[in-house]
């Protein structure tokens, strides 16, 4: 026998071990679940990812499969809630990263990576949902975006003959004429657009609301109605000067860049602090500008997301806060330069965002051949009845609920594409259930039986957890992707995004990985398939090892015969 450093025993050979006490025959008669007061449940909780992504996917399910090379369960999984994943995982803000429980070990799950990953591994597999038998019902979509494409998606695979309506004339809304290629490959949304398509969705391009298209017919018309036409209005800069030559809008210029159309000149001032801001800006350095943002408020207040800041600055883009436009210097018709007036951080507005309140005596003026306007953009009422716009967004009377919804940005989404795929999905589960058809999920999670709790780091013992370091991405030099559209951000090889995918904790989700079923010293863990454990009452003590040791938190200790 001899005694470890750090004051544990350890013994030569069996013959030193003291004598202890040890049952010679079975124990199994001894049934010592009768003396608990309290009782483990096997019950999975919401993983703090799957509770902030806006799209509502199962996000733990679709990156467990994929970790094990099952691409198509994969797909199956995330097409279920989302049928554009290789578009989220590109442009996805991923409010899923900042909650990921892992983020307070190594660093979380590249969730978005992995989401990528997985969305072109499966446009290359050519998986697809298959669609149900058809019903009849006919279901007209205004406006082609992420929103109406996931509910016309959705109601088409349900059986519905669906109808989307577009005043482009090409479906994908901001995403084809949106956000620019080196952030999402227009072959990527094309691939992704087409596939939503497939089950029974019918587009009718050129259509346009108070112009060739009547609410009131399509109401007639089809058995329900969805309107999700976005905020496409451009809010105007408001300041002299600004219909001369070289003044255009944000939305304009990516929209005519995205079609080959390149603007001429050499320096740009854009007025804004979004994406359409950054984006912009983005793409003009692109077509060879110097490019200065000017923004009303501070860097840190920026609307726009923050990496999306961070590569614009990598790119050589300029950022001028606290800057309030003030008149646009005209020159033979022709913009030469943008007015200007320094701000300082006001009383906040209802945003909790300080207002800009101009500093007399404070004008510059930016030379500029070309002048954004990049400062936001409104709901284009036209067409729409007066009773169903409040608020800039469209709010429909009560009378009309089950015929006509409004989903998306332009009935006042949080302004992401995950955001409107969430929208698209559960208005067309909603739908679908009114009118006859097989409904999408409308809540992924309770429907495999998780429970809202959500899954806090508290539950996972990070002990039974391996390290593993995150897989970095990392995206293209600056000088490189200055000069073309490539795309900025590098994806995972599938063996990398299985590797990454296998970083997850599964939190609150159990993974089958029997310890409660080994550690549990009354045997009384019963053991089912992988996933579906239970506990023998005539056993169960209430001890509690279990709870204590599951390393993911799907087991909870409630008083005896709770709920
Ligand atoms: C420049 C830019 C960059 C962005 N970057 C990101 C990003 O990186 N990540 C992210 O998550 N979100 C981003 N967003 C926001 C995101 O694109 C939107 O939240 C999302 O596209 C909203 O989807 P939607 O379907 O509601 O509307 P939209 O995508 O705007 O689609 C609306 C559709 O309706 C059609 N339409 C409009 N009016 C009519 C009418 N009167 N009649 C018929 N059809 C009509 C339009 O042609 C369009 O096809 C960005 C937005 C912009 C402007
Ligand atoms: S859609 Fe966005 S929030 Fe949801 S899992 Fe994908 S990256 Fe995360
Ligand atoms: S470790 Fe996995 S389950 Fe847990 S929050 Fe991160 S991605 Fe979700």
């Amino acid at each position: 026998m001899r005694r470890l450093p750090d004051g544990r025993v350890q013994f030569e050979g069996p013959g030193e071990v003291p004598p202890v006490s040890m049952s010679l025959s079975s124990t199994t008669w001894n049934r010592t679940g009768d003396w608990r007061s309290r009782e483990p449940v096997f019950r999975d909780l919401t993983p703090p990812c799957a509770d902030a992504c806006p799209a509502g996917q199962d996000v733990v399910d679709q990156v467990r499969l994929l970790s094990q090379g099952r691409v198509r369960e994969a797909g199956e999984v995330v097409l279920s809630a989302n049928p554009f994943p290789a578009t989220t995982g590109r442009v996805c803000p991923h409010p899923c990263t900042s909650a990921c429980n892992r983020g307070r070990m190594e660093g979380p799950v590249d969730i978005p990576g992995v989401e990528r990953a997985l969305g072109d591994l499966i446009l290359a597999e050519g998986v697809e949902p298959a669609r149900s038998p058809a019903t009849g019902a006919r279901v007209a979509v205004v406006g082609a975006g992420p929103a109406g494409l996931t509910a016309a998606h959705y109601l088409g695979l349900g059986g519905c003959e669906v109808t989307l309506f577009d005043r482009g004339d090409r479906p994908g809304g901001l995403l084809s004429r949106g956000i620019p290629p080196f952030r999402l490959p227009r072959s990527v949304v094309d691939a992704e657009v087409e596939r939503a398509l497939k089950p029974g969705v019918r587009f009718a391009g050129g259509r346009s609301l108070g112009r060739n298209l009547d609410v009131d017919e399509l109401v007639r018309e089809f058995d329900s109605v969805l309107l999700a036409i976005g905020r496409h209005l451009p809010r105007r800069l408001g300041v002299p000067g600004e219909v001369a030559n070289g003044v255009v809008d944000g939305l304009d210029l990516l929209s005519a860049q995205g079609l080959g159309d390149v603007p001429k000149g050499r320096r740009a001032v854009v007025v804004g602090g979004g994406n359409t801001a950054i984006d912009c800006a983005r793409s003009l350095r692109r077509a060879g500008f110097e490019v200065t943002v000017a923004y009303r408020r501070g860097r840190g207040d920026m609307p726009a997301f923050a990496d999306e800041v961070e590569e614009a600055l990598e790119e050589g883009v300029a950022i001028e806060d606290w800057l309030l436009p003030a008149e646009v210097r005209v020159m033979d018709g022709s913009a030469c330069g943008l007015r200007c007036v320094r701000a300082r951080p006001g009383a906040p507005d209802p945003s909790g965002r300080p207002r800009p309140v101009p500093v007399p005596g404070t004008g510059l003026t930016l030379p500029a051949d070309l002048v954004v306007a990049a400062a936001g953009e409104e709901l284009d009422a036209l067409g729409l009845p007066a009773g169903w716009v409040e608020g800039g967004r469209v709010v429909l009377p009560p009378e009309l609920a089950g015929r006509v919804a409004a989903i998306g940005d332009c009935a006042g989404a949080a302004g992401t594409v995950a955001h409107a795929i969430g929208e698209g999905r559960r208005a067309a589960a909603a739908l679908a259930c009114r009118l006859g058809a097989a409904a999408p999920s409308e809540d992924l999670l309770s429907e495999r039986g998780a429970e809202p709790e959500v899954a806090g780091f508290d539950r996972v013992r990070t002990a039974w957890h391996r390290p593993a370091m995150p897989s970095a991405r990392g995206r293209e030099d600056a000088h490189l992707r200055r000069a073309d559209e490539r795309e900025v951000r590098r994806g995972f090889a599938r063996d990398e995004a299985m590797r990454e995918a296998s970083r997850c904790l599964a939190c609150g989700t159990c993974a089958g990985c029997e310890l409660c079923y080994q550690l549990c010293p009354d045997r009384a863990v019963v053991r089912g398939a992988p996933g579906a454990y239970g506990v023998d009452p005539s056993r169960c003590k209430g001890c509690g090892v279990c709870v204590e040791e599951c390393p993911r938190g799907a087991i909870s200790l409630r008083e005896r015969g709770g709920t």
